[in-house]
């Protein structure tokens, strides 16, 4: 049985130790990443660490590290390391949280100025011990971004912010550009995949953002290969469409470890191309759909791309 530990040698992923070992199966040719070797990967890596920072890049594990880091681009991932939930697909360790940082806001935007980030994407740990989720942390870090980088476009991806009332509108009137929040798979999906999540209010926190505020972009994504059927994906984007959502991202699920969900399926590139044709049919703005893409991959090349499409269709 493996047990995965994170450098401090306590286990990772203590929530998921009795799990039986899943087999991990190979990736098919299509799925080729980067290596994460190149100089400019190299200087990311010191930004980061100099300001003391957390990226989801590193932590989730994410396949496009190199490429993305090779540019400069990297995801911050605010209020600590570890998470309080315990999602079957995610690779960030789960365990109590520590207390915020208050110097966080700061060094995020410092980072962001030394990266020399022209659209910066800002996520999060679920941080359910705190009264507000972590929404007002999320606002100090907007805030600082702005005062320090006026010139930058904002992006946050959240957590859900389940039964944090007022939590959404705290974040959403600090004004960021892009609010994203992942819908992460179908709902016949969520027990075994996202258990501490409830897919209706998902689709419900998305919808208010629009509400609250109708000029911020709305986007979600959702992994496919975990043994969802095609019309469920089709039903979730119905109802993302329902909510007013902007941008759709759907991107194959790797498998982190041997205790993870296991990959039932890798959807083939064809497969992929399919839902984007149907998704723009559907009225998104904007489509990402390709077995590497991820919620944060070239967001901000996709972010122009959404804003020409908006000022596009109100010609
Ligand atoms: S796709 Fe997103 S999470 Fe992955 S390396 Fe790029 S910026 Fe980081």
């Amino acid at each position: 049985m493996t047990v995965v530990h994170d450098v401090s040698s306590r286990p990772r992923h203590p929530e998921k130790a009795h799990r039986p070992d899943t087999p991990v199966v190979k990736k098919p040719d299509w799925i080729r990443v980067k290596a994460p070797v190149s100089r400019g990967y190299a200087e990311t890596a010191a930004i980061v660490r100099a300001n003391g920072l957390h990226t989801v890049c590193e932590e989730a594990g994410c396949p496009n590290i190199g490429e993305c880091w090779e540019q400069k681009h990297a995801t911050f991932m605010i209020m600590g390391d570890t998470c309080t939930r315990a999602c079957a697909f995610c690779n960030v360790k789960t365990g109590l949280p520590g207390p915020l940082d208050a110097g966080e806001p700061a060094r995020v935007a410092q980072a962001t100025a030394t990266l020399g980030l022209r659209h910066v994407v800002v996520t999060s740990v679920d941080r359910d011990d705190l009264d507000d989720g972590g929404a007002a942390h999320f606002a100090a870090v907007i805030r600082a971004i702005r005062a320090q980088c006026p010139g930058t476009t904002i992006e946050v991806l959240t957590p859900d912010f389940l039964r944090k009332d007022g939590a959404v509108e705290t974040v959403v009137e600090a004004r960021p550009d892009v609010f994203n929040h992942n819908l992460e798979t179908v709902p016949s999906k969520y027990l075994a995949v996202r258990p501490g999540a409830r897919y209706f209010a998902s689709i419900r926190l998305l919808q208010r953002v629009k509400e609250i505020d109708p000029a911020t972009f709305t986007k979600s994504g959702i992994m496919v290969g975990l043994g969802e059927e095609r019309h469920e994906i089709l039903q979730v984007m119905d109802d993302l469409r329902a909510a007013d959502v902007d941008f759709l991202t759907i991107g194959q699920y790797l498998q982190p470890t041997r205790k993870h969900h296991p990959v039932i399926r890798f959807i083939r590139p064809d497969e992929f191309k399919g839902y984007e044709t149907t998704a723009y049919a559907k009225g998104f703005l904007m489509v990402a759909s390709s077995p590497l893409t991820r919620s944060s991959h070239h967001a901000g090349d996709d972010f122009a791309r959404l804003k020409a499409a908006r000022d596009a269709r109100a010609r």
